[in-house]
């Protein structure tokens, strides 16, 4: 269970405790397969070609890229005709894109997969703005429990603190005719049926989140609420998608001759925010209908594909969803995004470490390696730090996998590498299949006379972190027939900040209107 990996990594940070162990993992030593395997041994595999042959298992080709491409431009289209389509295509209400002027200082609380952040932002009007942020991991009791408004009680608390240590004087002037009132944009990173820029009920939970009695509910509702109990001088005026942050973000700082088209985010999750045509969006009644000019769209993709058609499977990929909150769901997330990969691979160096064939470090019992037999046992980061080191003697991959597993071998290190390079490059490569389809579904690359710039804004630790991992992508977006030599036109541009900013300019947005 994902819960599972939030445990794991709380005990991490709150000190030694034994770890989750993975259920249907013997605790066997290695030595016996050891003795048994030595009757194959002229036939036996090295264990770089065992590696390179279930790396192979983690190609996805151009074609198989391609071919995604289109099945994803499909379900994009499905989205914006009909509801409760694998591609969502939530409509954000948020109708214009920032020119890089908009001034003011508003609130942001941004609920992450793993971490809240509440900032003050101080647009400042030329594309640049300050911030005050305060940041704290989820506590996990509050993430998978039976009382609705716990979390937003507990974010409510956490913004008392903030306004505490940096707006003192807004506590205290709290109901009176000199209190200073904050608009806040609230980013929330969970499919929401958006029903006006300031409020919007769940759909489902993600990211290992199962709170009870939420889904349904007005979530803006439910943070207002949690700050009126607080007597907190704050007006919830804007809730937006991370992705839909990270966009508006990266349309305030870019420069005016670029458009941006997509914000998109490969953290704890993926999921991308793109500028759609409002009269496209034909599943939305109302006023709306028919109307003219742009709106942000929150697409969810971390569903794509729940039919399974075009994404690759492996039988980690299986083991993975099956023990996840929510099989059968978010299947393209599960092979893409950050609370997954070391996932993936510690399964894959755990099948490795039984099969009585394979001779991988040195025949140390499993029960020794208490990270390897925990669920969630690596983080992505780890493979972060193998894809990163370039010495010839593999001596940081060995060291990290000494900090995490145990003691490693050259040739055990430059396995576990092979196998992690190739989960990595698959990540990146869907990662393309989703950015290539709203490059090919808004035609983005063919407006500007072709000279014009397709601008993409991108946040989450993954695309920041992981060594080559935007490289990757650009370069199978590059393999996308619509695309092709269009690639060197593709801006991706890490936007910092982005879910704060990003409300902050929604807070803006939403002001203007009332
Ligand atoms: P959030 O999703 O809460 O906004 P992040 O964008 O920081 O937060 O993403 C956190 C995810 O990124 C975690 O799943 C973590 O495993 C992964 N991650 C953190 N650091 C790295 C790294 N150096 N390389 C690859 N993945 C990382
Ligand atoms: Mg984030």
């Amino acid at each position: 269970m994902a819960l599972g990996r939030y445990v794991s990594w709380f005990r991490r940070l709150c000190g030694p405790t034994a770890p989750t162990v993975d259920e249907g993992v013997k605790s066997e030593g290695k030595l016996a397969k050891v003795f048994s395997s030595e009757e194959d041994c002229g036939s036996r595999e090295s264990l770089k070609e065992v590696a390179e042959r279930i790396a192979k298992e983690f190609e996805f080709s151009d074609v198989d890229v391609r071919r995604a491409v289109d099945g994803f431009v499909k379900q994009m289209n499905e989205g914006l005709r009909s509801h409760g389509c694998t591609i969502e295509q939530l409509p954000s209400f948020i109708t214009e894109l920032p020119t890089g002027f908009e001034k003011g200082t508003y609130l942001a609380v941004d609920l992450g997969g793993t971490n809240v952040r509440v900032c003050s932002v101080t647009l400042e009007g030329d594309g640049t703005f300050s911030l005050i942020q305060g940041k704290s991991a989820i506590p996990t009791v509050w993430m998978t429990c039976d009382n609705p408004s716990g979390l937003f009680n507990w974010v409510a608390n956490f913004v008392h603190e903030f306004l505490e240590q940096n707006y003192p004087d807004s506590l205290t002037t709290a109901g009176t005719e000199d209190a200073q009132i904050f608009s806040l944009g609230f980013t929330f990173s969970h499919a929401v049926h958006q029903l006006d820029i300031n409020s919007g009920n769940l759909i489902r939970w993600s990211k290992g989140f199962n709170i009870d009695g939420v889904v349904g509910q007005d979530i803006c509702a439910l943070l207002q609420n949690a700050f009126t109990e607080l007597a907190l001088p704050i007006l919830v005026t804007a809730l937006i998608n991370d992705t839909v942050g990270t966009l508006l973000a990266r349309a305030y700082a870019s420069p005016k001759s670029v458009h941006t088209v997509l914000g998109a985010v490969f953290g704890t999750g993926t999921n991308g925010a793109y500028v759609e045509q409002t009269s496209k969006i034909s599943k939305m009644t109302g006023s709306r209908t028919g109307e003219k000019g742009i709106m942000i769209v929150n697409t969810e993709w971390g569903n794509f594909d729940q039919g399974m058609e075009y994404l690759p499977t492996t039988s980690y990929d299986k083991t993975i969803d099956a023990g996840s909150v929510n099989p059968g769901f978010e299947m393209f997330e599960k092979r893409i995004s950050g609370m997954y990969l070391g996932e993936i691979l510690r399964l894959v160096i755990l099948s490795l470490v039984q099969d009585p064939k394979v001779d991988i470090f040195d025949g140390v019992a499993i029960s020794e390696m208490l990270k390897l037999r925990a669920k969630w046992g690596l983080d992505s980061s780890f493979m972060s730090h193998l894809e990163g080191d370039n010495s010839p003697d593999l001596s940081l991959s060995r060291t990290q996998i000494e900090k995490c597993i145990g003691m490693a071998s050259f040739q055990d290190a430059q396995a576990i590498r092979i196998i992690s390079h190739a989960i990595g490059r698959r990540s990146a490569r869907l990662g393309a299949v989703a950015v290539g389809a709203v490059i090919v579904h808004t035609g983005c690359l063919k407006r500007g006379e072709g000279e014009g710039r397709v601008d993409i804004g991108v946040d989450g630790s993954l695309i920041e972190l992981y060594p080559g991992f935007a490289a990757e992508l650009k370069a199978a977006l590059g393999e996308i027939e619509e695309i092709g030599e269009g690639e060197e036109r593709i801006d991706i541009v890490v936007t910092k900040d982005g879910s704060g900013v990003g409300a902050a300019l929604a807070a803006h947005v939403a002001a203007k209107r009332l």
